[in-house]
């Protein structure tokens, strides 16, 4: 499939850097670089999930191995660039995956805004704010050298309109968005106009971390929110990861070559919908 690709759209040869690629949505876009003949690094700090996306695209013929590093431990993000170095000697793509909330960074009726614990809340804006700039420091300053490269962070709908309940979450989010417009006119302008940086935001995707929000722990069903969300979402339904798929090839690819510093929603219209 790989040699049929349309130049345009081409990512084969490409070495990418995925962090949180052990993960639900990151994992999948992993798969996809792979099956289009990119190297896949997978970086997770979760040892067994990280191992079984890599073997994953390995069986199906793909090419991908498994580096474990903390985002937040510029150490072990410096050990994978080694790897990474030994492997391939180049950085060309760089997706800033890892991320996420956590229940108790989140008002709920037995946690309220004012009693939540402050461990919490950093955890959430350090693993989604630090946890992509400290990636792209270390891989970054690789594609400083080449002059060359795509980073891709994963921000959020919530980015743009703060979603009720998840405070650091939200706040983290449209963060990112700002470090991604900085960094793409950092970037450009100090090092090359060949390095890029965008993001996509996802809307609702069911996985880990948003479950306890979505669904009732013992029936399954959905909550009251999940209701919400989909009712608010024009398209009437979660997204799947495959829903992300053209957004990713797009932005990591030479079809959107003098794109940068852009967040693009990939929400079935969710943050276009006023709700009347
Ligand atoms: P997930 O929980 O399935 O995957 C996240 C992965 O990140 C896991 O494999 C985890 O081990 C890894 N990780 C967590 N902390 C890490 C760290 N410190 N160092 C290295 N790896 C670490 O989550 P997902 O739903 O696939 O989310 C992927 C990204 O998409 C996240 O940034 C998330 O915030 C974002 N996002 C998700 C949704 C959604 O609806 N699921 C919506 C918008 C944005």
């Amino acid at each position: 499939m790989s040699s049929e690709q349309d130049p345009l759209f081409s990512v084969e040869g490409q070495v990418a850097v995925m962090t949180g690629a052990g993960g639900v949505l990151i994992g999948g876009m992993a798969r996809e670089l792979a099956k289009r003949g990119a190297h896949v690094v997978v970086v997770d700090r979760a040892v067994d999930q990280a191992q079984k996306v890599a073997e994953g695209i390995r069986a199906e013929g793909g090419m991908a191995e498994a580096v474990i590093a903390d985002v937040l431990d510029r150490k072990s993000l410096g050990d994978a660039l080694s790897c990474v170095m030994e492997s391939y000697g180049r950085v060309d793509i760089l997706i800033n995956g890892a991320g996420g909330n956590r229940k108790e960074a989140s008002t709920s009726p037995e946690l309220s805004f004012f009693d939540m614990p402050a461990d919490a809340l950093k955890f959430v804006m350090d693993l989604n704010l630090l946890g992509t700039i400290f990636p792209t420091q270390i891989f970054g300053r690789i594609m400083a050298r080449q002059k060359h490269g795509v980073i891709l962070n994963i921000s959020s709908m919530n980015s743009f309109r703060p979603l009720t309940k998840i405070i650091g979450y939200s706040a983290a989010k449209a963060a990112i968005n700002n470090v991604t417009q900085w960094l793409a006119v950092h970037l450009a302008q100090n090092y090359s106009p060949g390095i890029r940086v965008n993001a996509i935001a996802p809307g609702f995707f069911e996985t880990a971390q948003n479950k306890f929000l979505l669904r009732d722990e013992t029936t399954g069903e959905l909550t009251a929110r999940g209701q919400q969300i989909v009712g608010h979402t024009p398209m009437g339904r979660f997204g799947v990861p495959e829903d992300l798929m053209g957004t990713l090839i797009w932005l990591v690819s030479p079809a959107s070559k003098f794109v940068t510093g852009i967040v693009v929603p990939v929400d079935g219209g969710f943050s276009a919908y006023s709700g009347v």
